[in-house]
């Protein structure tokens, strides 16, 4: 098994704060990998950490062979938190301007954003201002827009939240299709039930520290609460 991803010992402090506590993980190359945990457990510093937007105060993180994201920033996709930025954008232009950062030419990213739209069922919503969509079309053009210029590994901060059940199941639709052509997926979340139907494998943070890493079977098998989130904060 190769690592397309290994934290070892990594820590976050925010003044006297620890975030971030000798947190170390591995995701699987080509694995669909839950980041689970309460609000404030110190996941989207961990994200932060792995992209390269933010230094770890301590420990070492290697991310498709370099030691952190911004070596590698043109082969990683990110989904952040907050989003709803580009609303006077039509979807294409949105997601072409996003393959623009990444390299991608300006044509063919407008001629991807079309075909994936198509694909996603999104092809009427092409002629629309970003700020006309749905939430859950938006947030799948947003998707589309994370990973236009096909990056090898993909992190999304909460992609199922604000979202209603059809909008989540085809958001995991979208993000089953990004494992199925070799991409390696990283995604956070506070609700269980998402992880069950995605991962390969789960993390488990609580209070900044790791709770558990192993398959969701292995998580049940091990103990009910590491899968109790709320009570693990
Ligand atoms: P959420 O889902 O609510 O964003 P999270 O698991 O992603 O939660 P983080 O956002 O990483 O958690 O935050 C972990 C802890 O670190 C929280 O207590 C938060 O208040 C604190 N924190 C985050 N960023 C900073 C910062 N820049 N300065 C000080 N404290 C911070």
């Amino acid at each position: 098994m190769t690592a397309a991803l290994t934290l070892e010992s990594v820590s976050k402090r925010y003044g006297g704060f620890d975030a971030v506590r000798d947190l170390s993980f591995e995701v699987p190359k080509g694995s669909i990998c839950g980041f689970l945990g309460p609000n404030g457990a110190g996941k989207t510093s961990t994200l932060r950490m792995i992209l390269g937007l933010q230094p770890a105060t301590s420990g070492r993180i290697d991310i498709l062979g370099a030691p952190d994201g911004r070596l590698v920033r043109d082969r990683i996709g990110f989904l952040p938190e907050e989003r709803g930025l580009y609303k006077k954008m039509t979807p294409v232009e949105a997601i072409a301007f996003f393959g623009a950062l990444k390299g991608l030419p300006s044509h063919e990213g407008k001629k991807r954003a079309r075909q994936l739209l198509e694909q996603q069922g999104l092809g009427a919503a092409q002629k629309k201002k970003m700020k006309e969509l749905s939430k859950g079309m938006a947030q799948k053009v947003q998707l589309i827009a994370a990973v236009v210029h096909r990056p090898e590994f993909v992190i999304l901060d909460e992609p199922f939240s604000g979202l209603d059940p059809m909008n989540q199941q085809g958001l995991e639709e979208m993000i089953r299709g990004l494992a199925a052509d070799g991409a390696t997926v990283l995604f956070s979340t506070h609700v269980m039930q998402h992880a069950e139907r995605l991962c390969d494998k789960v993390v488990l943070l609580a209070k900044g520290r790791k709770a558990f890493e192993g398959t969701v079977e292995e998580a049940k098998a091990t103990s009910p609460r590491v899968l109790d989130l709320e009570g693990a904060i």
